[in-house]
């Protein structure tokens, strides 16, 4: 065993070893949630021509200055532009264009009069005949209801930063440019191994003496929160033979990451250890948190390796503390911790270790208040459940009073109800 290590000096330790994975190229429909892998730049100007906002007349502003409902404006109605066409010729003075929404602003032309404030609607069925004239009700000024070349976006201007999680918006923005592929990161695979003759698998029923697989389920779900491929490998059997024979499973799967919980605990069967050392280099640490004591880390083949504890809540906030990074690295991605500060809605303690407690938070005057979910012993999958977030007690402070400010690693974006 190695000496105390505190929490960030573990994680930078770990990050030190853990290199980005490479690009590959998706579908633009295949990427959302996916990690851009470059900037995009635009390479043409957004819109691409000036375009009417607005149903109504292209017309010039300069002809229509004294316009209102009392002393309307008539201007001849030359052409009509529907989305999607060029226009046929310019407008000339006294002259006006019926235009549709999107379509392109005619030379001669400075301003749209949308249709409302004309005395010419158009039919709902757009195939009404293209009228002689129409009065315009309101002035315009040179501009109005016109949507500028480049007003949106400019060429040359990196819209989306490499490290972007995607969202519809930016896929958005992506087809608007012309992207029908995108360069992104491939996607971090773990393995997922549970160990232990109590567990039985979720489908099977529950025998005396044992307790359903949860690790393999929370850790897989935890994996693809985070935008990472879980490949969930059967429990493992407390023997030997079995062991070996699932973390070869394990390996075969080509993981970027192998997690397995449960069986690295001082007291446990030492069976997992003897596997490890047979099949690569891991370090068993005593990182100066709670919960979450023992964490094993190293390379079994290459491969990075987390032996996380097997308490579930424990193996979750071990997850959220140093593996979480870890896929974060492996995507190229920008950090997304959520943390907000909170005042403590009662005394808590410490033994001094760096503390995860579980909290629900609720705004009280203008402040977040962190109240703890009950029991918080690592086995309870309720405190969890209930948990707005983990109200974070640094090392070293042991008594904690009522309303001291503190960091929240937040667990979800709602709360406070
Ligand atoms: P161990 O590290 O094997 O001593 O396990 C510590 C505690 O976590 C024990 O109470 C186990 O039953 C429990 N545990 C281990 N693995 C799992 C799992 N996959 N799902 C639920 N509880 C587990
Ligand atoms: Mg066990």
């Amino acid at each position: 065993m190695s000496d105390l290590l505190t929490v960030d000096a573990a994680i930078a330790r770990i990050l030190r070893q853990i290199n980005p994975l490479p690009a590959e190229t998706v579908s633009l429909a295949d990427s959302l949630g996916r990690v851009l892998a470059e900037d995009v730049r635009s390479e043409v100007d957004l819109p691409p021509f000036a375009n009417s906002s607005m149903d109504g007349y292209a017309v010039r502003a300069a002809d229509i200055t004294g316009a209102s409902a009392q002393t309307p404006v008539v201007l001849r109605v030359v052409m009509d532009i529907p989305a999607g066409s060029m226009p046929a010729r310019a407008v000339g003075q006294g002259e006006a264009a019926r235009i549709m929404t999107g379509a392109p602003l005619p030379a001669g032309a400075d301003a749209i009069v949308p249709v409302e404030q004309t005395d010419t609607p158009f039919s709902q069925r757009g195939d009404a005949p293209l009228p002689d004239q129409v009065a315009i009700l309101k002035a315009s000024r040179a501009g109005d209801y016109v949507r500028l070349v480049g007003e949106d976006i400019r060429a040359g201007q990196v819209v989306l930063a490499a490290g972007t999680t995607l969202r519809p918006a930016d896929i958005g923005v992506l087809a608007a440019l012309g992207h029908a592929q995108v360069r992104v990161t491939r996607q971090p695979r773990a393995a997922i191994l549970s160990t232990g003759d109590e567990l039985v698998a979720v489908e099977e029923p529950l025998a005396p003496g044992k307790i359903r697989d949860v690790n393999g389920y929370t850790l897989a779900a935890l994996v693809a929160q985070y935008g990472g491929i879980a490949i969930r490998i059967p429990v493992a059997r407390d023997t030997l033979d079995d062991i070996r024979r699932r973390f070869n499973e394990a390996l075969d799967s080509q993981p970027d990451v192998i997690l397995s919980s449960a069986g690295v605990s001082v007291g446990s069967f030492d069976l997992v250890r003897t596997v490890l050392a047979a099949l690569g280099e891991v370090n068993f640490w005593r990182v100066n948190l709670r919960p979450g004591k023992p964490l094993a880390f190293g390379h079994l083949r290459g491969v990075p390796f987390f032996g996380l504890p097997g308490n579930p809540v424990s193996a979750m906030v071990t997850f959220d503390v140093f593996v979480r990074p870890v896929l974060l690295k492996l995507s190229n991605r920008l950090d997304i911790m959520l943390t907000a500060r909170a005042l403590t809605g009662e005394a808590l303690s410490s033994d001094g270790r760096r503390s995860y407690v579980r909290v629900t938070l609720k705004e009280i005057d203008g402040n977040l208040v962190a109240t703890t979910t009950g029991t918080q012993s690592s086995g309870a999958l309720l405190s969890m459940v209930l948990a707005d977030g983990l109200l974070i007690i640094p090392e070293g402070m042991t008594h904690v009073p009522a309303g001291t400010p503190l960091d929240v690693r937040l667990l979800r974006a709602r709360f406070g109800e």
